[in-house]
């Protein structure tokens, strides 16, 4: 038996980790990259510089994952980093999420005792709820009132994923956590710092999420082969199986096939609208047509500036719900560690693109531009940019529509039919979670693969198992 994996992002290098751990297994990966990572990757900027692609915190609440995670590396290369988060709201820093005390300075009495009596309105309320909140914003409004909801999560949402009340319901349960009443007063009395699901602490990486990446590349490379620079043009099918796996060298542009075996199994975490090209007919068009309808994908923008100074925010990331700024997030690598970018820093503006907000038709020079007066609009200065770049994540962040849940579960039912294949991941199944949830999904595979793969029932377990982790800001 062989694994052959598609796509070298966390899910494809957890399988390769997953297999190496557990038996002898052979492997294939399939990169068009020429670099492992993924989203999560670390690139170089110039000699002394490295910077990941957006902010990246390695957390869980999951304690036996994190152990799992912690070993691919000796304990002397993590870090341990207190999580400093901010919300700049109305020209001012906030911490992140804020307290009530810092909403009553902000806002004034007259209003912070609005936002209080729609809180508790909105709890009583949900005592003798009748009905399900079905977007992100019902369900926002219902659990925190409308006040809060107009203030703190609908520009967030604006910016992030478009019009709110076109949201599905999963965006808001996962992203934003419900503190209990018990917790919101044992935090004002200081008797408590944090919520059950709010990450104190994060870890990361000396040298970058690339160390990771590197570690799990050095122990399990003799186990399988990692073909990079290799892009997968075409699968083809018969008899309900994978048998071929077409793909390009990106530099010759030469078209190589690898014949599936029998006995050989293909996961696939490229983005699932790509599977209809890649699979063709084997693919209904009924699927196909579902495909179209609900997988809506966003792209992301990510200004980097190369700055004349060590360090330059206070914090490690801060939330940007100002519509008058461009970007929604503001990070510094420094934060994360400071040995990557030495003398200088690296300030990264993530600029989403939707449909209420088309920044992807703005030229490189004028998002560089719009974002540096962001930088200032901020009241960030006495610094230099030295450099500047753009990078452009086209179709990366998931947007749920009301309703695509059991239209999405009814995809992967039909794709989960060929016996040999499986679609995970982030982009693979649609699936709008962090770099630890990608990890824990490509163990999870690897480990049905090897002990139940003839369960059917097994496998649609470990799909709602990985179908919903909660974000932890
Ligand atoms: C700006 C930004 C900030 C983020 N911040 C955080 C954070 O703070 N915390 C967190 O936990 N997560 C964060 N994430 C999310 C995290 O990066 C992803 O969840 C994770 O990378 C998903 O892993 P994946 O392997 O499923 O998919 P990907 O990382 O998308 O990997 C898929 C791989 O498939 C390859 N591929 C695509 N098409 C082909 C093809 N035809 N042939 C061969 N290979 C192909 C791609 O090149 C890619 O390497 C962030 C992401 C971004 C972009």
């Amino acid at each position: 038996m062989k694994v052959y994996i598609l796509g070298g992002g966390p899910t494809g290098l957890a399988i390769t980790h997953g297999l190496s751990e557990n038996c002898d297994i052979k492997f294939v990966l399939f990169e068009s990259e020429f670099l492992i990572g993924g989203m999560s990757k670390t690139i170089s900027w110039g000699k002394d510089s490295r910077h990941d692609f957006g902010p990246h915190k390695i957390f869980t609440l999951d304690k036996g994952l994190m152990k799992r995670v912690k070993e691919i590396l000796s304990e002397k290369e993590w870090l341990i980093h207190p999580k400093q988060s901010s919300i700049y709201i109305q020209k001012h820093f906030l911490p992140y999420p804020p307290s009530p005390f810092s909403l009553f300075f902000l806002y004034g009495p007259l209003v912070f005792v609005s936002m209080v009596k729609d809180y508790f309105y909105a709890r009583v309320k949900s005592l003798f709820k009748t009905k399900s909140p079905n977007t992100f914003e019902e369900d926002l409004t219902f659990r925190f009132g409308k006040g809060l909801y107009e203030t703190l999560f609908k520009p967030i949402a604006l910016k992030l994923w478009g019009n709110p009340s076109k949201l599905d319901v999963k965006l808001s349960k996962s992203r934003v956590q419900n503190p209990t009443l018990f917790e919101i007063i044992s935090k004002l009395l200081k008797m408590r710092k944090t919520s059950h699901f709010e990450a104190l602490n994060f870890y990361y990486p000396k040298g970058g999420l690339q160390r990771v990446w590197e570690a799990i590349y050095e122990k399990t490379k003799r186990q399988g082969e990692y073909l990079l620079g290799q892009e997968v043009t075409s699968l083809s099918i018969k008899d309900n199986r994978v048998v071929t796996i077409l793909y390009k060298d990106r530099i010759t542009n030469k078209e190589n096939e690898i014949i599936v075996n029998s006995d050989d199994f293909v996961f696939s975490t490229l983005p699932l609208p790509l599977l209809p090209k890649l699979l063709g007919d084997a693919v209904p068009d009924a699927t196909k047509e579902k495909i179209n309808k609900i997988v809506q994908l966003n792209d992301l923008i990510l200004v980097f500036f190369k700055i004349n100074k060590p360090s330059l925010l206070n914090e490690c990331w801060v939330f940007v719900p100002d519509l008058e700024i461009v970007f929604h997030r503001l990070s510094e690598q420094e934060s994360f560690d400071p040995e990557m970018t030495l003398e200088n820093s690296i300030v990264c503006c993530e600029i989403m693109s939707n449909e209420m907000r088309p920044m992807s038709q703005y030229s490189d020079e004028w998002l560089i531009e719009t974002a540096k007066k962001g930088l200032e609009k901020m009241g960030y200065k006495d610094f230099s940019i030295i450099e500047q770049k753009l990078i452009r994540l086209p179709a990366s962040y998931p947007v749920f529509q009301p309703g695509f849940e059991p239209i999405l579960k009814e995809i992967l039912d039909e794709l989960d039919r060929f016996s040999n294949f499986r679609t995970i991941g982030r982009q693979g199944s649609f699936n709008y979670i962090g770099t630890m949830d990608a990890m824990d999904i490509g163990y999870g595979a690897i480990e049905w693969l090897i002990n139940e793969k003839a369960s059917g029932e097994v496998w649609k377990k470990e799909r709602e198992r990985t179908n919903y982790y909660p974000v932890l800001d």
